[in-house]
């Protein structure tokens, strides 16, 4: 498939662009958008990037992006500062061309569409910790294509000498790979019924820790979650450090819809490893809403073996809750 070489080509510059700012941020690097949540130069970069490759590459494709440029349009440091990081990657950069790439980003659902989270747990990546780039195709409601690159994330969690990057890529039917970021590695990746461990956000707005951690004991999890921003959580799953991946709707939050960018390449990276994912109900994630997720509630991936299982603690720590 060629999308799966380009796509994996343009992550592994996207990494090293974020890994750039990284390395150089500043404050003034990030701002808040109206939902209050922040955006950084990385995101606004590496989505320029990403797009402007797809649209070389797949002129006719349609992409459905998280950002757009408008706050870049009105704050010039930023959108020289975009500029910058995008111009060791692409020939003819200027910051008109990158507020059009970036506004590529907001094409239809529907056919055939890329979707793309530039920098999916951008908290993450402002406390350094982990984030991840975000890319899958989506060919008539169905995942075809997905790539994570992870460039925070030790190849092996267990062996603190082991290299820090990987990126992960699944083709539909064709299982799941996990490279090195410098591309010296490339294995193939699969579930476990092994761990003992489950997943959940860093960020406890962004899922119901007290209700994950009663699921997980009623599975005879006992041990701590592994608490991680991004759909590196996803390649966690897929790669058998962890057996389950939970994110209920936060109390605070119960009409929270996902959005499609935040999903769809770390559910292929996870079915096409043997494992499954579904909403917190157990119907299957639709892609065809538009940029929300509109009829599913919270996500659900596991190794498979325990997901109807899951899907059942699920349903019983939810009625407790419900009466008492
Ligand atoms: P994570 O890194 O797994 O915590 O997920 C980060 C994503 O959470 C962001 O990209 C947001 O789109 C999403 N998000 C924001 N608010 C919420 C919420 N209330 N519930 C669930 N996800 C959210
Ligand atoms: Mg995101």
């Amino acid at each position: 498939m060629t999308e799966r070489q380009a796509a994996i080509d343009v992550v592994l510059q996207a990494a090293q662009l974020c890994q750039q700012v990284q390395s150089d941020m500043v404050t003034t690097d990030s701002l808040e958008k109206k939902d209050r949540s922040p955006v950084t130069v990385a995101d606004f970069g590496v989505q320029a990037l990403i797009c402007q490759a797809i649209r070389r590459s797949f002129p006719n494709d349609v992409i459905v992006a998280e950002e757009d440029s408008r706050a870049l349009r009105t704050n010039l440091p930023i959108l020289e500062r975009v500029t910058r990081y995008v111009e060791p990657f692409v020939d003819d950069v200027s910051p008109q061309k990158i507020c059009e790439w970036i506004d590529e980003g907001q094409g239809k659902v529907g056919g055939r569409f890329w979707t793309l989270d530039p920098i999916d747990g951008t908290k993450g990546f402002l406390r350094r910790d982990q984030y991840a780039v975000a890319l899958a195709l989506v060919i008539d409601g169905e995942v075809e294509l997905g790539v994570l690159g992870c460039p925070n994330l030790s190849l092996n969690l267990s062996d603190p000498s082991s290299p820090t990057g990987c990126i992960f890529a699944a083709v539909r039917g064709e299982g799941t790979q996990m490279l090195s970021l410098d591309g010296q590695m490339t294995q193939q990746v699969h579930v476990s019924n092994a761990s003992p461990r489950f997943a959940e956000s860093f960020e406890s707005a962004h899922g119901d820790h007290s209700a994950h951690v009663q699921i997980a004991r009623q599975l005879g999890i006992m041990t701590p979650p592994i608490r991680m921003d991004s759909q590196a959580k996803y390649g966690l799953v897929a790669r058998g450090d962890a057996a389950v991946y939970l994110r209920l709707p936060n109390p605070a939050t119960p009409d929270y819809r996902e959005c499609i960018w935040d999903h769809a390449a770390g559910m292929i990276v996870v079915q096409e490893a043997g494992g499954e994912v579904t909403d917190a109900g157990g119907q299957r994630l639709d892609l065809l809403q538009g940029r929300r997720m509109m009829a599913n509630r919270g996500v659900v991936a596991t190794n498979g073996t325990l997901h109807s299982q899951v899907l059942e603690c699920i349903r019983s720590v939810e009625e407790s809750m419900h009466f008492n």
